[in-house]
């Protein structure tokens, strides 16, 4: 299944091309916006640098169009990242190439001898499964797994190109700024993730001494990140915040809803603290302990401190 990876600056989603060999798709050609990272994307005999810089998704689009015709092998199936860009990009493609389109999959597997893909849906209450039954198709990819990419060959064909700006184009992109994200939550090996249980933003000091002490990132449900804005954006996990995996995560005043759980429930060890003995996240907790916050963290932090 001759299949093209548009990994752009995200090469993260390269890791996949292993896994994706397995089932059959063959990564024909990988598409990356920065030279250096060629080789953390050596999975396909052909890599296309894109200098993509201060570039339109529609601009993008099209330069991506062009290289899919002037490909002499036709793409059966096209993967870009579920990012901001990508899934802007992915329709846009789909369109020009007349493909189906399935955003923000998460896995791929098959099943009675026929591709079946997967995602959620109803912001992560359910599991949609999809059989698509033509191709091409173009496909958002959710889930990226974070480990180092293989080096798998020695020395594909590089070829370098920039993305054309038409004359014509109706959208122009004034400008970009990166926003500088502190930590990484992804990396970290212990959280310390705190809710609305905590009354106000001047209480964060007490879970940061905790975290601190812990040797632990501090993170937060997304009352706390997005509707406060108590903690800075990248410390959100959940459905529409950062996916975790550490090997200790510990919820503070965090009730457990579905679209937080998402996010965690793959952590090795969890603690819950949490006044409510019915609190859902006790179902996926290690260990629970019903107690106010408030009386508990502060003897707690002062228990650490005594052992250290
Ligand atoms: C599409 C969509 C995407 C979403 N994405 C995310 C996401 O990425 N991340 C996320 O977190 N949420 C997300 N949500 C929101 C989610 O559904 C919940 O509303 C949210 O997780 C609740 O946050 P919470 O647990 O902090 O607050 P609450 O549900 O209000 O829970 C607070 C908890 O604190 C406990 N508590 C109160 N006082 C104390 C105390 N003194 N001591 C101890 N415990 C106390 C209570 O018993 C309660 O269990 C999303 C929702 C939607 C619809």
């Amino acid at each position: 299944m001759k299949t093209l990876i548009v990994a752009l600056d995200n090469v993260q989603i390269c890791n996949l091309a292993p896994s994706l060999s397995e089932l059959g798709f063959t990564p024909e050609l990988i598409i990356v916006s920065n030279e250096n990272d060629v080789h953390r994307c050596t999975y396909a005999n052909k890599i296309v640098v894109l200098d993509a810089v201060d570039v339109t998704a529609y601009e993008l689009a099209q330069s991506i169009v062009d290289l899919i015709r002037r490909h002499e092998n036709a793409f059966e199936y096209i993967i870009l990242p579920a990012t901001v860009l990508g899934l802007e990009v992915g329709p846009l493609v789909a369109y020009d190439i007349d493909a189906l389109y399935i955003a923000n999959v998460y896995d791929v597997s098959i099943a009675d001898g026929q591709l079946l893909f997967k995602r959620l849906i109803y912001g992560g209450l359910a599991e949609e499964f999809i059989h698509p039954k033509k191709s091409p198709l173009v496909v958002t990819w959710k889930e990226i797994p974070i480990a180092e990419p293989q080096v798998n060959r020695a020395e594909p064909l590089i070829e370098k190109t920039h993305v054309s700006k038409p004359s014509d184009s109706t959208v122009r992109l004034l400008g970009k700024e990166r926003i500088e994200e502190k930590v990484d939550l992804r990396k970290a090996r212990k959280i310390v993730a705190v809710g609305r249980g905590l009354k106000s933003r001047e209480d964060i000091g007490i879970i940061n001494e905790l975290a601190r002490l812990l040797g632990a990132e501090l993170a937060g449900s997304r009352p706390i990140v997005a509707d406060y804005k108590w903690l800075e954006p990248g410390r959100q996990v959940g459905l529409s915040g950062i996916t975790v995996k550490p090997e200790l995560y510990v919820a503070v005043g965090i009730s457990g809803q579905i679209h937080h759980i998402m996010g965690m429930k793959d952590s090795k060890f969890v603690v819950a603290i949490n006044k409510d003995a019915n609190a859902p996240i006790r179902q996926y907790s290690d260990v629970f302990i019903k107690a106010d916050l408030y009386k508990f963290i502060p003897l707690l932090i002062e228990k650490l401190k005594s052992v250290r």
